[in-house]
């Protein structure tokens, strides 16, 4: 009889969901924050949404998501293709934003690279400083992504001098301190903007690790001149800031905000759809399947 484990499964997962559901909180959205002559903008430039670059969130769920955590901008950075990002960028201005940065994650042997605010996928046969060339032909904005020693190879000096910013902040080094040393290394090898980014593939928070932007206009010519100037602010989970000192002595964005830990009724949804997931795969072994 598979029938009736396969429905106590079945009812565990719908429990897990229900509850699951329920329990989410939804964050307060602050109103605009306007500093110093700019309005500072919450951003994460690098989000990865389903299809093609291991995430489970469609490109319309990602731009939801990073609205209901309170994002202004995020940059939906496909691994090698633009599409989706433009299909996010298509979705968001229907809804009214976040403002969404048409961009890619260029996937290369030797380095990983945002380019932000392109209008043609820049490909990844050709050397870290060829692809910032043709970024920067197209308007955009290059920023080194995750630049610790695994993905660094191809970082040599003329990529590194034609970079416009940089991933100081980034979760590869959450709980890693060699990881954390490179990526301040790196960032220190010459002047560039800060930037912290949450690297999201639908697991951990959308802007968990994020960087502030001081613009003039909230779209995506203004962003995108912010970060040729530098005006950022980031905060790594020690409380060390990154960015322009004058930004910074202002105080006036949070700083990093850990994750609230999960509470009971998350954690009961937790236990009801592992619980749910085992005793399905136990009753379809039992009865043959996957042998
Ligand atoms: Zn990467
Ligand atoms: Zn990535």
């Amino acid at each position: 009889m598979i029938a009736r484990p396969l429905f106590a499964a079945a009812c565990l997962m719908l429990v897990s969901l229900a509850v699951g559901s329920l329990s989410q909180s939804s964050p307060s959205h602050p109103r605009p924050l306007f500093v110093a002559g700019y309005q500072v903008l919450a951003a994460d430039f690098h989000v990865h949404s389903f299809p093609l670059s291991w995430s489970t969130l469609s490109p319309f769920e990602t731009v939801l998501e990073a609205r209901r955590q309170g994002l202004d901008a995020i940059a939906m950075a496909g691994h090698n293709h633009l599409w989706v990002s433009q299909l996010g960028c298509w979705f968001s201005r229907r809804i009214g934003g976040p403002t969404v940065l048409p961009s890619e994650e260029i996937h290369a042997p030797g380095y990983h690279l945002i380019a932000l605010g392109i209008g043609r996928a820049v490909s990844w046969r050709q050397t870290a400083a060829s692809a910032i060339d043709q970024i920067h032909r197209q308007g955009g904005i290059a920023i080194a992504a995750h630049p610790v020693a695994q993905y660094g190879p191809g970082w040599d000096a003329q990529a590194i001098g034609r970079l416009d910013a940089a991933e100081v902040v980034h979760p590869v080094a959450f709980g890693d301190p060699l990881a954390r040393l490179q990526l301040r290394q790196f960032f220190a090898r010459r002047k560039l903007t800060a930037i912290g980014s949450s690297d999201f593939h639908a697991m951990g928070k959308i802007g968990q690790s994020r960087t502030y932007v001081f613009v003039t206009e909230n779209t995506e010519r203004g962003i995108l001149d912010a970060l040729r100037q530098g005006r950022t602010v980031v905060y790594d989970r020690d409380g060390e800031a990154f960015g322009d000192p004058d930004l910074i002595r202002l105080g006036a964005v949070p700083k990093f905000e850990a994750p609230p830990p999960a509470g009971f009724w998350s954690r009961v949804s937790l236990v009801a759809g592992v619980a749910g997931l085992l005793i399905a795969a136990a009753a379809l072994r039992e009865a043959g399947f996957g042998r």
